[in-house]
């Protein structure tokens, strides 16, 4: 997820009559939603943002669906950390087995971690990759990173224009959402997602993507900071929603390389079965990666995030010394995430994804077609964005409508929220226990949600 400023909360509430709360749009609080809010901003401080002008208290998740303090029912379209559902039986048993069993961490021996990165390594195509388990996507991209410096002598890399990384130092500075926020690095270069939506056709935009990585490696050749490499979400999720046709970005790995480069592939969000396609998203798009980070969806709620690579690109950085990481690879977190592993392949949920996501994505577009302001509706498996614009004929962002949409679902009991630059891009990114049986029930909160929004205008 990316920090996005402009999203929900109730802002500044002020307190009205020493108990409820009134956020900055008027909506008034009930009186336990206020007490948790002032708790948690004077407990917690300002850094700590929430959804939502009236935020929801959840206490409860089954599958596709959560429940609030006060046993209302909500339909959720956005987390994709519950990867294959809430609370999912396979996963619960397993942590909770080995919980009751052992944790330690990577300095004795255990079969756990073994098998599973065997597994791991499985759904790649190369059988020599060597996988270091750490705890979270932001972990696992500052190792990337380090590692692409290390190997490649270089020190700029690629990024797209709204890419979120993670929250280290050194990933934040490559996270150009950030931008914002605090300092980017110097050496860093910023190019435009593939967007499909504005380019006419996928080919148009794919080639437009590789104008600007050949643009940005110029400029790196041409500065004399060495090339590091691409690091990048191929779905581009934070840029607005660009899976595009498969294949459309083949190109970019061979002109990273031709230049002494390598690509990371983030697959925070696209990997773990959600596009559909493949079970990770730069193999979509026939990516050669170097170096594939993933950590979110892994161990559907357990911190576990992972870096995966060819003993190659990992003896640069092995070279500077050693690697330890308290909690990563701990046998509860292998657990987790090897539960994950094999609920997808036994609910055959990448088969799953594409099915379902092409269902809901066939219902959104017949909704498009009665509503002028749904100018795009794209993506792949599980993970849709519907594009919010003034109209269909000027495609101008309407990041204010999209926001007023999202309070709207969620007054509807169904959770979501936006991303791409002008914020005006739903995101609808369910845990994959979304079935068929919930395409009705979205489309139909989504229409009232689109009317609710038009009627407040
Ligand atoms: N990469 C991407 C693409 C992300 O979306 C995120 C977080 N949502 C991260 C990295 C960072 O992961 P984490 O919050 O687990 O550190």
């Amino acid at each position: 997820m990316t920090p996005s400023p402009a999203l929900h909360g109730p802002g500044r509430a002020s307190i009205l009559d020493g108990n409820s709360f009134r956020a900055t749009d008027g909506t008034v609080l009930d009186p336990r939603t206020s007490r948790l809010v002032a708790r948690r901003s004077a407990r917690l401080g300002p850094s700590y943002r929430l959804f939502y002008r009236d935020p929801v208290e959840i206490v409860r998740g089954q599958g596709s669906r959560v429940w609030d303090a006060s046993g209302d029912e909500y339909l959720d379209l956005y987390n994709n950390v519950p990867s294959v559902g809430h609370a999912h039986p396979a996963i619960v048993e397993a942590v909770h087995r080995q919980m009751a069993t052992l944790t330690t961490h990577t300095r004795y021996l255990h079969q756990g971690i073994l098998d599973f990165s065997d597994e791991l390594v499985a759904t790649l195509d190369d059988d020599d990759l060597q996988v270091v388990l750490v705890c979270t996507g932001s972990e696992a991209n500052d190792l990337a990173l380090r590692m692409g410096r290390a190997v490649t002598g270089g020190r700029a890399w690629i990024a797209t224009r709204e890419a979120y990384h993670g929250n280290t130092a050194l990933v934040s500075a490559h996270s150009p959402s950030l931008a914002g926020f605090g300092q980017l690095d110097p050496t860093l270069r910023i190019i435009d997602p593939p967007d499909t939506y504005r380019a006419g056709s996928p080919e148009a935009a794919g080639e437009a993507f590789l104008a600007e990585l050949g643009r940005a490696i110029a400029e790196i050749e041409a500065s004399g900071d060495g090339l590091a490499g691409l690091i990048a979400d191929f779905s581009f999720s934070s840029d607005g929603i660009f899976f595009g046709e498969p294949g459309m970005i083949a190109g970019a790995a061979d002109l990273i390389h031709a230049h002494g480069g390598i690509v990371v592939a983030d697959e925070v969000q696209p990997g773990f079965a959600r596009n559909g396609d493949r079970f990770w998203g730069f193999q979509r798009h026939g990516i050669d990666a170097d170096i594939v980070t993933t950590g979110k969806p892994m161990g559907n709620g357990y911190p576990v995030a992972a870096v995966i690579a060819r003993p190659d690109v990992w003896d640069a950085f092995h070279a500077q010394g050693p690697y330890f990481n308290t909690f990563g690879g701990n046998p509860v977190a292998v657990a987790a995430a090897h539960a994950v592993l094999r609920t997808i392949e036994s609910e055959g949920l990448q088969a799953h994804a594409l099915e379902t996501g092409r269902q809901f994505r066939s219902a959104l577009s017949a909704l498009a077609a009665e509503h002028d302001q749904i100018g795009d509706v794209r993506g792949a498996g599980l993970y849709i964005g519907v594009e919010l614009v003034t109209d269909a004929a000027s495609r101008s962002p309407d990041g204010e409508f999209a926001l007023t949409v999202v309070e709207a679902l969620r007054r509807r009991r169904v959770l979501t929220s936006v991303c791409g630059p002008h914020n005006n891009v739903l995101k609808l990114r369910p845990p994959l226990a979304f079935s068929p049986g919930d395409i009705p029930h979205a489309v139909e909160r989504l229409a009232l949600a689109l009317a609710d929004a038009r009627a407040t205008r």
